[in-house]
């Protein structure tokens, strides 16, 4: 049996480090659906795209391809390998805008119920137990405190260059929180049939440990 497993919570919670982990010890496809809106954000900052402009968004939209690597799972944006760039700043602080445009929504949804169609997929995201796949076989909804995802979001990014501050990693994260949770398309909400996971007080093996632990008890059912 192949699952669809779901997992949505907020940002810099340890979704997709979860999602990448079971996927790995299930043999299944991880999508990290944050990347796709974090692509066309690129495209669009690339492209000088005004939001605000409905025609500009969509003809940014026509044409555009957003994929992974296979394997390495690095974002591909139009065939170009965008992994470093997609985590910077200029798009982190920019892309829940524009994943608050519908057109952007009603662009990638559909792609990501066709990498689900087959089965055998993590995905993470924000509406994916919700929206993307309300029928999914396991629904996890991740939490942790702002301070330990301030924390954790910092080192990563320290460990990747980039030049920030505590402050301005928790405006962002309290930013991207809002706008995720208040936008009218798909908000950020816990599916009602979610299990929740706070791993603020876990290690990662224990993190990890239990989302496989609701896979087991679904095998078991
Ligand atoms: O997961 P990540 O932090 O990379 O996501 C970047 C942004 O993409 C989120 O802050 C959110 O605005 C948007 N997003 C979304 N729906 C998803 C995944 C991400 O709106 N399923």
């Amino acid at each position: 049996m192949s699952y669809i497993i779901a997992i949505d919570g907020y940002s810099a919670c340890g979704k997709s480090t979860l999602a990448r982990a079971m996927a790995r010890q299930l043999g299944y496809r991880f999508i990290d659906t944050g990347a796709m809106y974090r692509m066309v954000t690129l495209h669009f900052l690339r492209n000088a795209i005004d939001l605000e402009d409905a025609g500009a968004v969509a003809g940014a939209l026509e044409g555009l391809k957003v994929d992974f690597v296979p394997g390495s799972n690095h974002a591909l944006l139009n065939g170009e390998d965008v992994e470093a760039e997609i985590r910077q700043p200029a798009v982190t602080n920019y892309v829940s805008p524009v994943a608050a445009i519908s057109a952007v929504r009603r662009w990638v949804v559909p792609q990501q119920r066709e990498m689900g169609d087959a089965g055998g997929i993590v995905m993470d995201g924000r509406d994916i137990g919700t929206v993307v796949f309300p029928d999914a076989d396991l629904k996890l909804f991740v939490t942790a405190s702002m301070d330990v995802r301030t924390d954790r979001r910092l080192a990563e990014m320290a460990a990747k260059g980039i030049a920030t501050t505590r402050a301005a990693v928790a405006a962002n994260l309290a930013e991207r929180d809002h706008i995720d949770s208040s936008r009218a398309d798909s908000p950020l909400r816990q599916a009602a049939d979610a299990v929740v996971i706070d791993n603020s007080k876990l290690t990662l093996p224990e993190f990890i440990a239990a989302g496989m632990a609701e896979v087991d008890k679904l095998r078991a059912a």
